[in-house]
């Protein structure tokens, strides 16, 4: 077995190695997110050190996986911390690896069968979890008994940070970057499942760009489809706006969706369906196809 342990500041690795190295056997590294003169080079044969502290979760996963891929480890221990679930999650989907999360306790069975013990419902169930993947991936939860590791003389390994993705070229290309996002944006051009195709945002961009409004979006759009982040979404399970006004189009206004905007000054509707609920809470209203309606409007702005 060979165990890799991410580790930060603020989570010391001599809280996790003592409790796995209990129950694991093998060879163990760490994967240090901070300062290389941090990093705990006495606790493990092996300190991968990436200098970025303020990484995103994204480009963290990315590059352990790397490693991981590289190097052939089989378990990677995280702290329970807020940080840490944000890019063991994200490691686990992108590796194909069973993922338990708050992990109280490890034993292993018949030799090979590590048993993972955790609590549920509110500590009510002890929930005892094998994972059937070659590469398993957890989060340690235990109680931390600052207990004495082994000090060997390690030797720092120095990673480069992989980029996920441009996240930040993506959204300025966009060109709707307002600051603070949306809950502060004064205007924003909201659009719903009456856009049929992701090359059509353009069309959104257009009209935004042209009045400076920020670009809001329905569920669908941004949870099913992915066209946009979660964090313009608007309505119940997003975010909750009131701009001074608020364009909705292609949104036929289900009670989820207008909880999250219904308190905007004026709001202006564009949909094909006239009996689209929207237009009870509108107070403008255009009903036709966004399609043709859309980018007169724009001509129409351009032009005043
Ligand atoms: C627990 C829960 C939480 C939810 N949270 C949210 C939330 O936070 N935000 C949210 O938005 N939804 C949320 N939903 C989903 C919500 O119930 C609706 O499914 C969703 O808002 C519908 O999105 P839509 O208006 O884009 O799509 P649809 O309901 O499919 O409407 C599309 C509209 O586009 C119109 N249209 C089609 N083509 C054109 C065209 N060419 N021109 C003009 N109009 C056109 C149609 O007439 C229709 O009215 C939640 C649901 C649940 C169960």
């Amino acid at each position: 077995m060979k165990t890799l342990f991410y580790c930060e500041e603020s989570s010391h690795p001599t809280s996790l190695i003592p409790i796995v190295s209990q129950a694991v056997k093998g060879e163990y590294a760490i994967f240090w997110l901070g300062n290389e003169n941090d990093a705990p080079k006495s606790l493990a044969q092996l300190v991968y050190v990436v200098e970025e502290e303020k990484a995103s979760p994204e480009d963290v996963s990315a590059t352990i996986k790397q490693l991981v891929e590289k190097d052939g480890y089989n378990l990677i221990v995280f702290p329970s911390t807020r940080r840490a679930k944000e890019i063991a999650p994200r490691l686990s989907i992108s590796l194909k690896a069973g993922y338990v999360e708050d992990v109280k306790a490890i034993e292993v069975r018949d030799g090979s069968n590590m048993v993972f013990t955790r609590l549920s419902y509110g500590g009510a169930v002890v929930e005892k979890t094998k994972v059937k993947t070659p590469i398993k991936i957890l989060t340690l939860a235990a109680e931390s008994e600052e207990k004495e590791v082994p000090h060997v003389d390690g030797r720092i390994e120095k990673v480069q940070l992989s980029k996920a993705f441009d996240a930040k070229s993506i959204l300025e290309e966009r060109g709707t970057r307002v600051e603070g996002g949306l809950t502060s944006a004064e205007k924003i051009v909201a659009v719903g499942r009456g856009l049929k195709k992701k090359e059509d945002i353009t069309l959104v961009e257009e009209l935004a760009k042209t009045i400076g409004a920020a670009i809001g979006c329905t569920r669908p759009l941004a949870e099913d489809l992915k066209w946009f982040p979660k964090e313009w979404q608007v309505g119940l399970s997003g975010t909750i706006v009131k701009p001074k006004l608020y364009i909705a189009l292609g949104i036929s206004g289900q009670i989820q969706h207008i909880v999250g905007m219904r308190d905007s000054k004026t709001i202006v509707a564009i949909n094909k369906d006239k009996t689209a609920p929207i237009f009870q809470y509108a107070d403008y209203g255009i009903v036709g196809d966004l399609y043709q309606i859309v980018p007169e409007l724009v001509k129409l702005l351009k032009i005043s």
